[in-house]
């Protein structure tokens, strides 16, 4: 059989090599750690860090155990063995003791091995995590070590516990195989490993040199050690994304020059005085204005609009883009469904009556003729504002001079979509990105890092908070009774479902079970429902939206294709279903489609009494607060980064192997801060003392997507 050995000769071990040069690794045991951990080098083995460390640096008496204890050492002697069960449902229990009593182990698998290899009356040290049965305490598959072979141990401290794929464990590649292989990667590496931050920013932070880090990071002297390590990687991990986001945001605003708007001319003034409905909040004239100094810089915009739902980010949308057209620029505003598409469109075009403005919309289901049409209107600059969905961006869709381009909604679109936009101009055009509902800081800082942002933090005046109750199902006869008093009184109502199909594993209210229920409870001719889901095409979908933008339709049922956006401020009643089963973010986006009138309105989540404590959480969080930003972070802690809906997108998150987004929130802060300090006072990372973190720079193959082109 070939046998890969040690190479002792290769001369120069780098971190960079082939783990094939480590001791142990054969090319099949290569393969699966490639195939299955993304190791491939010396490197990525060294940075598999462990997810817990166990402390093995004393020995636990068995009389002092109890089942409640975490994973524990005791040395003693199997005084015996019996077996239990029938055939295939057998168990090997083994009497353990020490001079302070005895315990239970138990196996119920290879009990062949154990048979044949463990001896009565042997000394050993036997690891694992105490439990219980009947008032019998036992350990269940534990470790059990000849004291001899514990001594060769890799560390009689705190050991590393490392997370191994079963694939890795068929090939038995274990949590401790992989442990050696980091000892010898270690020892087998001629010099310490090259460090990855300038000396004097090590000082300054005192920060452990790499070389140590890495080493206590799996085989830690002490906890405190092991929390300076982890400290110190966390730092530098967050550290590059920042450095990385920020220094693309230099290089994009001195390499694209950005079209000038400088005027504020005919139209915008004429809406200002003329059609404005109503007073702008102050922090609407607060973005207005930091949009306009963008506009005006000669750098190309690209920043976020983030605001609450119901905000009015709408109508800043809509004044900023007049501005591009006083100054002979075309708009394009891309909205995620159809249904918002056509929603900003009657709004705008209403909105903007009487100014001579040209205002399409283009979707997926616009006829060819007029299709056609519209790109000629495009063509010859007789239409100003394009609206419409992901249809804007194909290639056919070609502008005069398309200057803005403003996306509503951010986190539905793809990357590759938006990076189209950037090419419908000679030089890419302004980019402002709204989002849905409000991201929490530290991950604005780090998915969007490198855009500037704006927020509006003031709701339009005169708005009630939308009154939030939780109601168990069984309590429906009030809730109808409750919808027939608001309806009475002339106010419409939402009762949104999650599913639209009936889960097999998930008892949830479905839509179609729903719909016949609440027709049952509210029949015509008194009372008209109306329906809309994903599944309906798009023209009857809209006959459904319109019947109830109409007042036609007293109640709404759908699913979850009125999230975002629709604007109906008769409405005054959210009724979500299985409430338990939304994200926060989602319920918030819900809840803002009430609350828009001068009504009071309000929300109500129905959930089953059988609630995860997350669930639990959730509609608590519903119920106590309004702010959108507050529960934004609550959802950022519930869910972790990994989760929230925009992250996927970006694969930051996903790259992170120590650092929390919804954790590290400080040391997130300060290593942005750190990185804006260094690159203020040396912006193309030239000096001598930056010269590892340039280096760093180039190397890190930041998986991430190039926001710098995107967005
Ligand atoms: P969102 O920020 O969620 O997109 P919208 O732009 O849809 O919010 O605005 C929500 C509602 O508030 C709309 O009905 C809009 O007409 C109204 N609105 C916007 N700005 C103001 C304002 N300054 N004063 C009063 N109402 C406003
Ligand atoms: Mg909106």
């Amino acid at each position: 059989m070939f046998c890969v050995k040690y190479r002792e000769t290769v001369p120069n071990l780098t971190i960079y090599s082939d783990i094939t040069y480590l001791m142990g690794v054969g090319p099949k045991k290569a393969e699966t750690l490639r195939k299955e951990l993304n190791i491939a080098t010396i490197k990525d083995l060294l940075y598999y860090f462990p997810y817990k460390h166990i402390d093995r640096s004393r020995f636990h008496k068995i009389n002092e155990i109890d089942a409640e204890m975490p994973y524990i050492q005791i040395k003693g002697r199997i005084v015996s063995f019996s077996l239990h069960g029938q055939k295939y449902k057998e168990r090997l229990v083994a009497i353990f003791a020490d001079e302070t009593g005895s315990i239970e182990l138990l196996w119920f698998k290879g009990i062949k091995w154990i048979q044949q290899n463990l001896k009565s009356n042997k000394e050993y040290i036997v690891f694992g995590k105490p439990g219980r049965f009947g008032n019998k305490i036992n350990i269940i598959h534990p470790e059990v070590e000849e004291p001899e072979q514990a001594e060769k141990q890799l560390s009689t401290g705190l050991q590393p516990v490392y997370s191994v794929p079963e694939k890795l464990k068929k090939n038995y590649i274990t949590s401790k195989v992989i442990s050696k292989l980091i000892i010898n990667a270690i020892k087998s590496l001629p010099g310490n490993i090259p460090e990855t931050l300038p000396p004097y920013l090590i000082n300054q932070l005192k920060f452990m040199p790499l070389n140590t880090a890495i080493k206590q990071m799996h085989f830690p002297d002490n906890q405190a050690l092991l929390k300076n390590a982890i400290a110190r990687l966390k730092f530098e991990e967050l550290f590059y994304i920042q450095i990385h986001l920020l220094k693309q945001k230099l290089i994009r605003k001195e390499k694209f020059r950005g079209f000038v708007f400088e005027k504020v001319g005919d139209k915008f003034n004429n809406f200002y005085h003329n059609n404005l409905p109503f007073e702008l909040t102050g922090a609407q004239k607060k973005v207005i204005k930091e949009i306009r100094k963008d506009l005006g810089s000669g750098k190309q915009m690209n920043r976020l609009l983030q605001g609450d739902v119901g905000s009015g980010k709408t109508l800043v949308a809509l004044m900023v883009m007049l501005i591009a057209i006083d100054n002979g620029y075309q708009c394009s505003l891309m909205a995620p469904t159809e249904i918002l598409a056509k929603q900003h469109y009657n709004s705008i075009t209403k909105m903007l009556e009487g100014l001579g403005v040209g205002v399409q919309l283009l979707t997926g289901s616009t006829k060819t003729k007029e299709r056609k049409l519209i790109h000629k209107g495009l063509i010859n600059n007789e239409i100003n504002i394009l609206i419409g969905t992901h249809a804007l961006i194909e290639d056919t869709v070609k502008f005069y001079n398309l200057g803005l381009v403003i996306i509503d909604e951010q986190h539905r679109f793809g990357v590759a979509q938006r990076a189209k936009l950037w090419k419908k101009n000679i030089s890419p055009p302004h980019v402002l990105v709204m989002t849905a509902t409000p991201i929490p800081r530290t991950l604005a800082m780090t998915l969007y890092g490198d855009l500037d942002v704006s927020i509006i933090d003031e709701l339009p005046p005169g708005r009630k908070p939308v009154k939030t109750v939780h109601m168990f199902d069984s309590k429906r006869l009030r809730l109808f009774s409750f919808l027939k008093e608001q309806i009475k009184a002339g106010r419409q109502v939402y009762i949104v479902y999650p599913l639209i199909k009936e889960s097999e594993t998930l008892d949830y209210k479905d839509l179609e079970d729903g719909y016949e229920s609440i027709t049952r409870a509210f029949p015509p001719p008194e009372y008209t429902v109306a329906v809309v889901h994903g599944q309906m095409k798009a023209d009857e979908k809209e006959k459904a939206m319109q019947l109830f933008v109409k007042g036609q339709a007293q109640i709404m049922v759908s699913t979850t294709v009125i999230e975002v956006g629709v604007d109906v401020p008769n409405a005054t009643v959210m009724v979500i279903e299985s409430a338990e089963k939304f994200g926060l973010s989602q319920l918030h986006q819900l809840r803002g489609r009430v609350g828009r009138g001068a009504e009071q309105s309000w929300c109500i989540l129905m959930s089953s009494y059988k609630l995860s404590n997350e669930a639990r959480k959730r509609i608590q969080t519903m119920v106590q607060s309004t702010d959108g930003f507050e529960i934004a972070e609550v959802d950022l802690k519930l869910r972790g980064p990994g989760d929230l809906e925009g992250t996927q997108q970006s694969g930051i998150a996903f790259n992170l192997k120590l650092a929390n987004l919804a954790k590290d929130t400080k040391i997130l802060e300060f290593a942005r801060n750190k990185a804006i300090e260094i690159l203020k006072q040396d912006p193309k990372m030239e000096t001598f003392d930056n010269k590892v973190i340039a280096e760093q720079l180039k190397q890190k193959s930041m998986q991430t997507i190039q926001w710098g082109l995107i967005s």
